[in-house]
């Protein structure tokens, strides 16, 4: 599990936030550090008492921790209205929950003008509460500050991702969940060196390695899910990672963000016209890109890890295999929850699944 372990001097504390819909430029420019809240991969038992049995794994463990008392280091908790799940997640942690800080920030399903509006009105709801958190004004000039430096990181990621393409051996899948849980983990400047770093030495291993094309390349698909043990798994079965469409990967870092107008609208705008997910309007933009980068990384199948219960996901996987079958891309779908359980069954599907790609 990856664990939030930067160094935080400077800063006025953590808020945890759960999807990468929350604008984090605003809790930045609050003076606090904007962290994934991770979950440990223990029993869920007591968050049993106050959810339904078909509920999102991750929501459950974020609730099983928050009615323990056990999200007390992050000064507040940003939850995004994504879907049903997320708002009983904030009920229960605002009834019952750590007594932390808690802003519920609602999300268009649209990027159109009237939605960009609406959710730009959404993020002056959220600068008034980190104000009034910090004790301070968080000015258009703070804004621009942490624009740059997001703006940097994406950009940064999408290097990466762009090498690794290229040269997946330099990268493995659970290195790039590694990578990737990092940079959501510290604060923003320290992640940025660290990308830096890994694109500098792949740059330069990539050049002297040559363009490496080692195994059976598969691309992955998903959501909110422990990333690294199920890459791992993957890798362990035999398939090379080519690339993904993770939340905190893939999605997260196309796309920027228009510098000259009013930043609450410029972030409103950016943050509803990312790479989309099953929960938004445009989700079949996602195929498209999804399938074209498929084509691109010359991966040879699909796997498709979707969050057990996320109706978003687990509706999406239909439409998607006809798309891949249409273009003679082979696709395996596996139901998961937030850890692998039963790894064993796993791996022999994503062997079985590995071996009869050409
Ligand atoms: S699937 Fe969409 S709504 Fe759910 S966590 Fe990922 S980006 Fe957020």
């Amino acid at each position: 599990m990856a664990s939030n372990t930067g160094s935080f001097s400077g800063f006025l504390g953590l808020t945890g936030y759960l999807c990468p819909y929350t604008v984090i430029e605003i809790i930045h420019a609050a003076g606090f550090v904007p962290v994934r809240v991770f979950v440990p991969n223990t029993s869920r038992e007591l968050a049993d008492a106050y959810l339904p049995p078909n509920f999102c794994p991750y929501l459950r463990h974020v609730v099983d921790l928050g009615v323990r008392k056990e999200l007390t280091r992050y000064d507040s908790i940003v939850v995004s209205h994504t879907c049903d799940g997320a708002r009983r997640t904030r009920d229960v942690l605002d009834a019952y929950g750590p007594g932390t800080g808690l802003f519920f920030l609602d999300l268009p399903k649209r990027d159109d003008r009237d939605a960009v509006t609406y959710f730009a009105s959404q993020l002056a709801r959220m600068v008034r509460f980190f104000e009034q958190r910090s004790g301070h004004r968080i000015t258009e000039k703070r804004l621009r500050e942490a624009v740059t430096l997001y703006e940097e990181n994406r950009r940064l990621l999408g290097r990466i991702y762009t090498l690794r393409e290229s040269y997946p051996a330099l990268l493995s899948g659970k290195q790039t969940a590694e990578l990737l849980d990092f940079n959501v983990s510290v604060p923003v400047s320290e992640a940025n060196e660290r990308l830096r770093q890994t694109a500098v030495r792949m740059e330069r291993e990539g050049r002297d390695a040559g363009n490496e094309r080692q195994g059976k390349r598969v691309f992955v698909t998903g959501n909110l899910l422990d990333f690294e043990s199920y890459l791992a798994e993957i890798e362990e079965a035999g398939g090379v990672i080519a690339g993904d469409d993770f939340c905190f990967g893939g999605r997260y870092y196309p796309g920027s963000i228009d510098r000259d107008g009013d930043s609450l609208l410029a972030l409103a705008a950016r943050y509803l016209s990312r790479v989309p997910c099953g929960r938004m309007e445009r989700y079949a933009e996602r195929f498209d890109r999804l399938v074209e980068a498929v084509e691109r990384t010359g991966a040879r199948g699909v796997v498709y890890l979707g969050l057990k219960f996320c109706d978003n996901f687990l509706t999406d996987y239909p439409l998607l295999k006809r798309r891949l079958d249409e273009k003679g891309v082979p696709s395996l779908f596996c139901e998961c929850e937030f850890y692998p359980a039963g790894t064993g069954q796993l791996r022999t599907r994503v062997e079985a699944f590995i071996e009869m790609l050409d």
